[in-house]
Parts: structure tokens; C-alpha cells; sequence
């Protein structure tokens, strides 16, 4: 796999210098980068800041967040997570748009004895790894939390997770690109456009009030497939071997908002209840996200009932005052996922494509470094040593 830029000379007359696919979070912080190092780009995607980036609850945790067997994907996400306050300043800066950002901290906390062992394993797994996570009694749990039900056997909190509104961010990214005159088409791509075994553009099909003339192929010196769970299927048609194995995971959301008062939460909580978790991430505007389910069910975002009683109901088991609060709305949406659960970010392997994508749960967190490391390969020249065990070329065996 090479990690030499794949970037030819420029050549404006035949197209831009980078034609990203997909403007969720992931594709929106690499067209601002690549546009602040001076590149032409255009980004198509037919409904921006749509798709996994506006279900997003924006939790930035890789503390609460870890799992075993990802220990190679936690130092990415700690090394994002480090990036993200001067990430946010900047972008708010070059934006003019908040994206709600809150050092906030995050409490994790357990219902019943199992969901208490549970929690004793995680933090003993978080202090095995020299993360920073303080054990907390039901008492001084309530102290962090007043909210809390008084049920709670105990918790974690650790003081480094922290939060952003995604909505807000896909807005700044999407303002911020256009100051910098990123080219939006409002457009779906059917195909990649190989020629002599590189990847030159793409078919673009548009709708509504697109200009006609954004129709049809577009050619450009690099194609960044950005395109979440679908960017598999976009790659279809790529030589076997450079298929990145990208599936999505649906997970279904809900967004409640307190109608008066103080905060009812101080910052985000997760929590375990009976054997099932569920997260609440309060915005300093009354809104209170809960999630998530994780759902193995292809393309499918139908909103079920079950879900929406599930996670009422263990919501209200951490914090029953949100029985009181407006029901706003419920979402459901795919996260794009690898079989290892971490993110493809590199050359493709074929001349001419990069990919950037299977952020799966922690796109969001991702979002500051995966911008950075694409940047940097494409203008640099290398991929960085951080972002090399997240080649798509761990999966050359794998992808057909
Ligand atoms: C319920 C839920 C909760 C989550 N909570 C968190 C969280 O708290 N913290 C966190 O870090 N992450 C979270 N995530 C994960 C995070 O949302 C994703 O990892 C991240 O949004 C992926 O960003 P993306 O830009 O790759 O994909 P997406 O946001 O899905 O964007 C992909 C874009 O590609 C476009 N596209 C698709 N096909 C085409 C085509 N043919 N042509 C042009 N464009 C196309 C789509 O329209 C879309 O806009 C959550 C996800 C879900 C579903």
C-alpha cells in the first residue's frame, strides 16, 4: 500500500483538485482542511449533515467508551479527544457558528449488583490501560448528579469525556468550507469513474433545484469517499481487494427537552440498567439526548416502538424527572462499521481514491484527527504513523 500522496498536479480546467463524497461530519472536516491548505474542492452529497452526523448524541468519550480488544483504536480516540477544544475554537472562529462544545465530564453508573460488577470490571479494564477514572459510591454519585434515582448502586466518573452538539458542528463545518469556497452539489453519486485502473471521478446524479449542469461525470484530481455506510456500496465497483468493508449499524435515538428550571443534569451520563445501557447528553439549552440502540439490520432505519419503550424506560429508571419533559422527536440511522470496529482512513490502494470511513460509534470524537490525517497524506505526502494501522489495506483479505 503506498503512502506517498496521492494527489496528481492540480489541473482546474478539468475539475477540482479533490472531489469529496459525502458531507457528513467526516467528509465536512476534510473539505474545510483540504480547503485551508489551499485545494480545490467540491463536496456532492444530496442532503449534508443528514445521515449518522444528525442522529448523533456527540459524546467525545473514549474513556467510557472503551472496549476490550480496541485498544489500538483508543489511542486514536484519545489523541482526538485531546485535539477537539482547539478544534472547536478554531472551527467557531472560521465559522462564525457555535457547535456547542462543553467540557463537561461524564458520570457512568450502575442500577442493580450486576450492572455494579459490570462497572467494577470496566473501570478495573480503565486503570489497567492508565486511564483516568475515579470509582464513586451511590452517594457521591447523587452529589455529581443530583437527578439520579436514588437506585443507583454506584459509578465511574471520568472527568475527560466531554460533548459537542453534531447538528451544530455539520452547520459550522458546512459555513466554514463555504468561506472558503468549497463547492457544494447537491447531488447522489451513482459511480466511481475509473479509467486505466485510477479512480478520476465520479457520476453524479442531481435532484430538485440543482443546476442541471451538475449532472453527470465530474472528474478531479482525487476522489475522498466519505460517504458513511454507504461508502461500500459506492466502491462496488472497484478491482477486488479495494472494496472497503464498511456496514451499517443502525441505531435508533431519542431528543427530549425540560420545559423550565435549572439543567436537570450536569453533565453526561451513562448508565447500565439491568444489563442493558443507555446514555443522556444534556445541551446547555434543555435538551436532553438519549441513546442508543445498536442494530444489526442492514439499510433498515424504520423507528419501532420497542426501542422508543426501551429507552424511555431506562432513562427514567436513571433520572425520573424526564417523564416530565417534552418528547421532541426520535431518529433512527446507521453508523458505518469495520469488522474491527475502528475507521478506514487512507489510500485505497487504487491511484486516485482515498477513503475515510467506519467511524461507526465514535465519528464524532473522530472528526478533528481523521480530517487532520487525511489532510496531511493528501498534501504532505505521508500518511502519519498515528493513522497507519487504520489503513483500508488491513482488509485487503476480508474485502471482495
Ligand atoms: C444513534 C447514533 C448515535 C451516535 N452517537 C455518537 C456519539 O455520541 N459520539 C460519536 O462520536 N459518534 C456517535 N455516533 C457515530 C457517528 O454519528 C458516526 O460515526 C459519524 O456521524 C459518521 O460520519 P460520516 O460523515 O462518516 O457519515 P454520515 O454522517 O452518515 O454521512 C455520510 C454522508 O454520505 C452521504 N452519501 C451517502 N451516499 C451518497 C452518495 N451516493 N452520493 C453522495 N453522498 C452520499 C449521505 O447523504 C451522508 O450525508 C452515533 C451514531 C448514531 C447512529
Amino acid at each position: 500500500m503506498p503512502t506517498s500522496s496521492p494527489l496528481p498536479p492540480a489541473d482546474r480546467a478539468t475539475g477540482p483538485d479533490v472531489l469529496v463524497i459525502g458531507a457528513g461530519v467526516i467528509g465536512l472536516a476534510i473539505a474545510w482542511r483540504l480547503a485551508q491548505r489551499g485545494l480545490a474542492v467540491t463536496v456532492v452529497d444530496p442532503a449534508p449533515g443528514r445521515a449518522a452526523s444528525w442522529a448523533a448524541a456527540g459524546m467525545l468519550a473514549p474513556v467510557t467508551e472503551v472496549h476490550y480488544q480496541e485498544e489500538a483504536l483508543l489511542g486514536l480516540n484519545l489523541e482526538s479527544a485531546r485535539r477537539w477544544a482547539d478544534f472547536a475554537a478554531e472551527l467557531e472562529g472560521a465559522s462564525g457558528t457555535p457547535v456547542g462544545y462543553r467540557a463537561c465530564g461524564t458520570l457512568a453508573v450502575a442500577a442493580d449488583a450486576g450492572d455494579h460488577a459490570w462497572l467494577g470490571e470496566l473501570h478495573r479494564f480503565q486503570l489497567e490501560l492508565g486511564l483516568r477514572a475515579e470509582r464513586l459510591t451511590s452517594r457521591e454519585c447523587r452529589q455529581v448528579e443530583p437527578a439520579l434515582a436514588p437506585r443507583i448502586r454506584g459509578g465511574v466518573r471520568v472527568e475527560g469525556d466531554h460533548q459537542v452538539d453534531p447538528r451544530r458542528l455539520s452547520a459550522a463545518l458546512l459555513e466554514a468550507s463555504r468561506r472558503l469556497r468549497v463547492r457544494f452539489v447537491a447531488g447522489r453519486v451513482e459511480s466511481l469513474v475509473m479509467e486505466a485502473g485510477s479512480c478520476v471521478g465520479a457520476v453524479i446524479a442531481t435532484a430538485g433545484s440543482a443546476p442541471a449542469g451538475d449532472s453527470g461525470t465530474l472528474r478531479a484530481g482525487l476522489v475522498v469517499l466519505a460517504a458513511g455506510a454507504w461508502s461500500s456500496e459506492l466502491a462496488a465497483g472497484l478491482p477486488a481487494g479495494h472494496v472497503p468493508p464498511i456496514r451499517p449499524v443502525k441505531g435508533q435515538i431519542l431528543r427530549l427537552r425540560q420545559r423550565e428550571g435549572a439543567p436537570v443534569l450536569n453533565g453526561n451520563v451513562r448508565g447500565l440498567v439491568e444489563g442493558s445501557s443507555v446514555y443522556l447528553v444534556p445541551r446547555v439549552d434543555g435538551e436532553v439526548v438519549v441513546g442508543a440502540t445498536m442494530e444489526e439490520q442492514g439499510f433498515d432505519t424504520t423507528v419501532t416502538a420497542g426501542a422508543v419503550l426501551n429507552l424511555l424506560r431506562d432513562a427514567y429508571g436513571l433520572v425520573p424527572e424526564l417523564a416530565e419533559f417534552e418528547f421532541v422527536e426520535v431518529t433512527a440511522s446507521l453508523r458505518p462499521c469495520t469488522p474491527d470496529n475502528a475507521p478506514v482512513i487512507g489510500a485505497s490502494g487504487v491511484d486516485g481514491l482515498v477513503v475515510a470511513g467506519g467511524h461507526h460509534r465514535n465519528g464524532v470524537l473522530l472528526t478533528p484527527v481523521t480530517a487532520d490525517l487525511v489532510a496531511e497524506l493528501v498534501t504532505g505526502g505521508s500518511m502519519p504513523a498515528l493513522g497507519e494501522p487504520f489503513s483500508p489495506a488491513r482488509f485487503g483479505a476480508l474485502a471482495r
